[in-house]
């Protein structure tokens, strides 16, 4: 019998610096659901790893915020704006109340900075050698300095989120068309449900479209038993993840890390919130504004009027 859950979401905090690569860590090992193995000493071989296999993508999981003054010399950052996760703009500062260049970024995008503008400052104060593209590289621009990681005081460019959902493959499908966010989710390649590790069984999720215990319920769960079936079959025959993959039905459950900043997060909202969308995308994305609501109330209070409050 396949197990049935509901969908859930959760925020992944990454408060300081200090924690950066074991936030890495966690959101990375999703894909390969292989949680259980972190102690406190694998978060550096972890990244790498992923670093030397070209499996970059991961490290778009964490973000760090930078503050420079307004001079002619570090305007030439703006001219940078096309590296893809970097966000630049000058704002004012409410702590001194003056203007200043804020630059953040995802530590791919800060990668692809210093191979691509040989601007290596970033890495170097953040002053971790794996993360290093050019370690004696000389510095770009003056006073810059590291403000925080993921939230900052200034405009909603410069502040960002993770969350981890479980949800079902065709919400993953749908939310991983947002191209200015980055994703991390569990292999339906790599994790061959078969194995007691995944309780020799599909997991799927409970439908929130079809009313439960209604004929249709039946039949839709008559499915899905049907298909963990002839998957558990095809294994005992030999059946790769390659190949088992090939019954998984839009219900199974999918394991999806997703960080963005909130410019990217609001219009999201504004499309999978609306009831336009597929139930169990608007069902997921509900979830994460009212927990985004409560994190950041000036910046989500409209959308959370408009999708939560008043429907
Ligand atoms: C109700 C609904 C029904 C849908 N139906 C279908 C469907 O039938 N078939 C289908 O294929 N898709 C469908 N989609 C997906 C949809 O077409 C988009 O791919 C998805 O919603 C991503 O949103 P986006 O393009 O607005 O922006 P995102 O990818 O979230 O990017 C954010 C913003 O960045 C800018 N941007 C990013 N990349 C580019 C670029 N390459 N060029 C220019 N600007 C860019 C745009 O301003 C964009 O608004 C549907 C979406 C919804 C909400």
């Amino acid at each position: 019998m396949v197990k049935i859950v509901d969908a859930t979401t959760e925020i992944y905090h990454l408060d300081s610096l200090s924690d950066l690569c074991t936030h890495i860590e966690k959101c990375g090992r999703t894909c390969y659901k292989s949680e259980n193995l972190i102690t406190n000493e694998t978060a550096i071989p972890f990244i790498s790893g992923i670093l030397k296999s070209g499996h970059e993508s991961v490290i778009e999981h964490a973000n760090v915020i930078f503050s420079m003054p307004d001079t002619e010399k570090n305007r030439r950052i703006l001219t940078m704006k096309d590296v893809r996760g970097m966000n630049i703009s000058i704002e004012n500062d409410p702590l001194i109340n003056k203007d200043v260049i804020v630059v953040s970024g995802n530590m791919r995008a800060l990668r692809d900075i210093a191979r691509q503008y040989h601007v290596h400052d970033f890495l170097t104060l953040i002053g971790n050698p794996l993360f290093y593209i050019k370690p004696d590289a000389e510095p770009s621009f003056e006073n810059v300095k590291i403000e925080s990681v993921q939230s900052s005081r200034f405009s909603e460019l410069h502040n960002y989120i993770t969350t981890h959902s479980v949800c079902d493959l065709g919400a993953y499908k749908d939310i991983t068309r947002h191209r200015l966010a980055s994703f991390s989710i569990e292999s339906t390649r790599y994790c061959n449900y078969s194995k007691g590790k995944f309780g020799s069984e599909l997991t799927v999720i409970d439908p929130c479209n079809i009313e439960k215990d209604s004929p249709m319920y039946e039949e839709w769960l008559k499915c899905m038993n049907m298909i963990e079936a002839t998957y558990m079959k095809m294994a005992e025959m030999g059946g790769k993840g390659d190949q088992l993959r090939m019954l998984l039905p839009h219900s199974i459950k999918a394991d999806m890390i997703m960080s963005s900043n909130i410019t990217e997060w609001r219009h999201i909202f504004s499309l999978r919130c609306h009831s336009a969308a597929h139930p169990s995308v608007r069902l997921v994305m509900k979830m994460m504004l009212e927990k985004f609501y409560q994190m950041f109330p000036d910046f989500f209070a409209d959308q959370y009027e408009t999708f939560i409050k008043n429907q």
